[in-house]
């Protein structure tokens, strides 16, 4: 049992970013008087990733756009920002976290949005050639890469994930060669399930974007700085290999639990929580770095998207400053979309391998349609490309737990 915060208690949250940014504003939406302290590593105020792999890397958007808020408005929403400053310890029992310069914080309540970090590959740290992409900072980097490197720059991306699918596509329409190398045979079949992972690489090659499929990268050799005129070579194990200028690594992400290490809480992929979003008494954890028991779903889950730090930062803070006694459990029907090649894909629903997929609107061959997952007799998700009205009618028929014959039926089928 977690008892409320005091309304003129001490709320600290850890993580700058969307689901930290949403939780603190929430705090001071509530009418919480005391002080709100919103603690980021990075040096930036808060801003928005996706426009990271779309319209900032392609320069359509310029930096100022993807903040949250002006920086000249961020002083007058109440919050105590210290940025730059990254938590190192989590004391649960003493409600205090301490900084890496030695300083204690003392907490009534603790918002966890420290969010994810890019996976790397081994091996490659340092390399002038090879990025990942997370930060404002990467994405500058690639920006300036990608400039350096010039038109028609040789891009190789490897994995096929959202990171990989969105730079791929940005870099494409920047005019450059772009190979994209992934483990699986079909990309995002994990998370879309086959049929629709091939519908999505039909849109790379439409593009005429190179897929190398089912392949592993052995080893990245040689290679200076884009520009330099030394390419670097990706080698693949099936013997092959390619040259490129620039090489961008999107093979997922780490929750970012290491300052965790040692705390009370429990740690297994991200920061466990209860269907509350409670990981201990007076704190709570939201977005990318929370998996807690979905009430409705029935499984401990943690999802990677935008809807769920927005959505689960304010309902974290709610909860916090209620209590354990008063909260709400969350209970979203999950919600992504992804931006490639000018098609819009958007998921509602968790698909599962196994399920079974019935395309309900257009076709895989028009690259727009809505698909519905069945599994047993319930609707388990739907997935549209580019058809966003259509989709969105499906959300309470999920919120609700419907049955496959009753989205059918409002399909039309
Ligand atoms: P994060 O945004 O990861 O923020 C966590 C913050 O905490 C970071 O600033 C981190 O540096 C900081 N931090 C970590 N540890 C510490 C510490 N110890 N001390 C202090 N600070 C710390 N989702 C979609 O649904 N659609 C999209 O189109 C989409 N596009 C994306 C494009 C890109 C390039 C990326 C990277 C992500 C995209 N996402 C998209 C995913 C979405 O942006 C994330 O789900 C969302 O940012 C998660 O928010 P968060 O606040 O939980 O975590
Ligand atoms: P991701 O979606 O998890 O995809 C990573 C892909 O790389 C997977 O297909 C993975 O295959 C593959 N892979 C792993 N190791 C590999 C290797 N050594 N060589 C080649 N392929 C490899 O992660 P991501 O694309 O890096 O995205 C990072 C985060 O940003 C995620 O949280 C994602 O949700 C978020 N993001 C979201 C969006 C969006 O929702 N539109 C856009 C951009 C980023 P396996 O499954 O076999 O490991």
């Amino acid at each position: 049992m977690s008892g409320p915060v005091p309304a003129e208690g001490t709320v600290v949250v850890v993580g700058a970013s969307l689901a930290g940014l949403r939780a603190a504003e929430e705090v001071r939406h509530l009418g919480h008087t005391g002080p709100v302290v919103i603690i980021g590593d990075e040096v930036h105020a808060p801003y928005d990733r996706p426009p990271l792999s779309k319209q900032l890397l392609a320069g359509t958007w310029d930096v100022l756009r993807v903040h949250h808020h002006a920086p000249d408005r961020l002083d007058t929403l109440g919050l105590d920002f210290r940025l730059g400053s990254r938590v190192t310890g989590l004391d649960v029992a003493g409600r205090s976290v301490v900084t890496e310069d030695g300083s204690e914080l003392g907490y009534d309540g603790l918002v966890i949005a420290t969010g994810a970090r890019a996976r790397t590959l081994p091996g490659t740290a340092g390399h002038p050639a090879v990025r990942t992409l997370r930060t404002l900072d990467d994405c500058l980097g690639l920006r300036s890469d990608l400039e350096a490197a010039g038109a028609g720059a040789r891009v190789v991306v490897i994995g096929a994930g959202f990171i990989g699918a969105e730079v791929a596509s940005t870099c494409h329409g920047l005019g450059c060669a772009v190979t994209v190398v992934e483990t699986l045979a079909t990309p995002l079949a994990r998370v879309v399930g086959e049929e629709m992972g091939e519908a999505c690489a039909g849109l790379h090659r439409d593009a005429g974007v190179h897929l190398r499929l089912g392949v592993g990268v052995v080893s990245i050799d040689g290679g200076g700085a884009p520009g330099s005129g030394q390419p670097t070579t990706v080698r693949l194990d099936d013997g092959s290999s390619v040259d490129a200028d620039v090489v961008v690594v999107g093979i997922g992400v780490d929750p970012a639990v290491d300052w965790l290490a040692g705390s009370d809480l429990v740690l297994d992929d991200g920061v466990r929580c209860d269907e509350r979003l409670f990981a201990a008494d007076r704190v709570v954890a939201a977005g990318d770095v929370a998996r807690w028991h979905h009430p409705v779903l029935d499984a401990d889950i943690r999802l990677e998207h935008w809807t769920n730090a927005a959505e689960g930062g304010p309902v974290a803070a709610r909860n916090l400053l209620a209590g354990s006694g008063a909260a709400e459990p969350y209970a979203p029907v999950p919600f992504f979309w992804s931006d490639q090649y000018g098609a819009k894909i958007q998921v509602l629903g968790r698909p599962a391998p196994g399920d079974e997929v019935v395309v309900v609107d257009g076709s895989v061959e028009d690259r727009r349609l809505v698909a519905l997952y069945r599994r047993g007799d319930r609707l388990a998700a739907a997935l549209a490309i580019s058809r966003p009205r259509q989709l969105m009618g499906y959300r309470p028929l999920l919120a609700a737990g419907a049955s496959f014959a009753e989205a059918m039926a409002s399909a039309g089928g």
